[in-house]
């Protein structure tokens, strides 16, 4: 896939930009920047196909509830670097993100030196509109199929009923136009289907 046009939006907007064919080159260069510093991981199968974790922490002080426990959300909220990744990505260049528990998208606005995306040519979408369309209704319902969630979009993982219900996994919505002000943002392209 070209990466070209996304590329060229996306640093309009004033974020970096990386791109790879593959993930294994994408994590050997994330493994080769990131040194000896504090990072937090915001919940993502994509970190997570990528072995990142384990990576990194041969040489910084890793923080990912996923595999430190919980109280490791905490202490990834003041971390010096922070890594997720993205529920969609509009050609225009919004980054769209969808969170339960507030976490992760908290930290893609305020908190860091340093805040990477790393995103999947699956996760890419012509505008925003359909970057937004395939936040809710394809990445939401798989994570909730994922998860176990007892809501209407988990029984098939085909698309979001907008349910009221207690296991909603979807509490907020974070879209950025660019990246915040305090917050160095660099997205990691990968030309490999990565996550959900
Ligand atoms: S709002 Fe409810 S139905 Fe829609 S994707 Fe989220 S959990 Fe599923």
């Amino acid at each position: 896939m070209a990466f070209e046009t996304v590329k060229k939006n996306l640093e309009a907007r004033g974020f970096s930009v990386k791109t790879f064919d593959t993930a294994a080159e994408a994590a050997a260069y994330l493994d080769g920047v990131i040194d000896g510093v504090s990072v937090g991981i915001g919940g993502s199968l994509t970190v997570q196909e990528m072995g990142l974790h384990e990576k990194l922490a041969a040489h910084n002080t890793v923080h990912w509830h996923w595999t430190d426990g919980q109280e490791a959300r905490a202490k990834s909220a003041g971390a010096d670097v922070y890594i997720t990744s993205a529920n969609g990505l509009a050609e225009t260049g919004e980054v769209i993100n969808i969170d339960g528990f507030g976490n992760r998208v908290a930290s893609t606005l305020y908190g860091h030196k340093k805040l990477y995306f790393i995103i999947g040519r699956n996760k890419l979408a012509p505008t925003y509109d359909e970057a937004l369309w395939r936040a809710r209704n394809i990445a939401a319902p798989k994570n909730a199929q994922r998860l176990g969630k007892k809501t209407p979009c988990a029984v098939k993982g085909d698309r979001c009923y907008d349910c009221k219900s207690p296991e909603r996994i979807c509490r907020s919505l974070v879209v950025l136009w660019g990246p915040s002000m305090s917050l160095d943002t660099e997205i990691v392209l990968v030309d490999e289907d990565l996550g959900l």
